[in-house]
């Protein structure tokens, strides 16, 4: 078989080498039913099994009840920036939106269309270079909702917990850390997360909403924008991206297998702590760009002491291998990002490299 690299991609990223080998055994005929998955109907006996149990599985690994809904859709995480004020926004017509990157920027933009937004906190003037304290956010206790931003993907810098918001509900944008450890889903009225950063391939963005919030939906609304025709549809108002919903399934079971996400989360704070302890050791040779204690366990950015030597390292990591390296065009540098499907020993061989490149520069 083809050799494969270390894909440090943020994204669409790297997927477990298990589910793409399984992905591939079932393509061309999907468990002896002599089609493959993209061309069955989804209203087929065979897809229903796969996304309810897709379902079954996302609510065993975060403990789900039956209190929230699980819905499967399309446009990514940047059509929850519309769907959320759309449906969530009345009856307050206001919203709470703490601003930690250019996605949570990209959020607030859609929803000051729908209603006011207030902006309970940001980072921008620091080049959000860290997250909030809680003691910093202006919440306003009669906001519609409060959305926040679990992970920043372009500046690398991630919540260790959840803003305290009191009753208001709490709405997350978690595209970037999603399923990288077990949270407190009850927290939390609403998460969303498209999928091509943790959990599969892209044009299919998981929602978690709670059922309450499903009454808040205007019938007014375009019907796609619609949480609650969704929900009442199991998902399938519409053709669901069969394909894309089939692979986050496999991905689910991948998790499961491997032990859940109390493990995952282990293994991802291995990872991370690898990268950044050696970073941190080298006296400024590599230095990471963001406050330690806002350092994300998913997207590790830091930068070199200057732009030759680091279109150096990124042109000769590329060569040996490691690839996706190169820092987003806000921040400059490197972005090193290790979702959950990174293995380890890319982590080991990349920390060797990168003491193998110090040295001879
Ligand atoms: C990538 C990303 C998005 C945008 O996702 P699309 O699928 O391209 O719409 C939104 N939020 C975060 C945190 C992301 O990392």
């Amino acid at each position: 078989m083809e050799k494969r690299i270390y894909n440090f991609a943020a994204g669409p990223a790297i997927l477990p080498e298990e589910v793409l080998l399984e992905a591939q055994k079932e393509l061309y005929s999907y468990k002896g039913s002599g089609m493959s998955i993209m061309e069955m109907s989804h209203r087929g006996k065979i897809f229903d099994s796969i996304i309810k149990e897709a379902d079954a599985d996302l609510r065993k690994l975060l403990n789900i009840s039956d209190n929230y809904s699980i819905l499967f859709l399309q446009g990514g995480a940047t059509l929850q920036f519309s769907m959320v004020p759309l449906n969530l926004m009345l009856p307050a017509n206001k919203a709470d939106y703490i601003v930690t990157g250019t996605w949570s920027k990209k959020a607030v933009k859609e929803a000051k269309r729908v209603g006011s937004v207030n902006i309970v906190a940001s980072t921008e003037n620091e080049n959000f270079v860290r997250i909030p304290n809680q003691n910093e956010l202006k919440l306003d206790s009669t906001a519609a909702y409060v959305h926040f931003t679990s992970n920043n993907t372009v500046y690398g810098t991630e919540w260790k917990t959840e803003p305290e918001v009191g009753n208001v509900p709490l709405v997350c944008d978690a595209s970037s850390d999603f399923l990288h450890k077990k949270i407190d889903i009850n927290k939390y009225a609403l998460v969303y997360a498209g999928a091509q950063k943790n959990i599969g391939p892209a044009g299919v963005v998981v929602v978690i909403i709670r059922k309450d919030m499903l009454e808040r939906s205007s019938d007014s609304l375009h019907t796609y924008m619609n949480y609650k025709i969704h929900a009442d549809n199991g998902s399938m108002y519409n053709t669901p991206t069969t394909f894309g919903i089939y692979i986050a399934g496999l991905v689910f079971k991948w998790l499961l297998n491997m032990g859940g996400l109390d493990k995952m989360y282990e293994r991802n704070l291995y990872k991370a702590k690898l990268l950044y302890d050696y970073i941190d050791s080298t006296n400024g040779f590599y230095k990471g760009t963001v406050q330690r204690d806002s350092r994300s366990l998913m997207n590790v950015t830091f930068r070199l002491p200057n732009e030759e030597l680091e279109k150096k390292i990124i042109a000769e990591a590329e060569s040996k291998g490691f690839s996706g390296l190169k820092g987003h065009r806000s921040v400059g540098g490197l972005r090193a990002s290790i979702y959950n499907a990174f293995p380890v020993k890319g982590v080991e061989d990349f920390v060797e490299f990168l003491k193998d490149f110090k040295s001879k520069n």
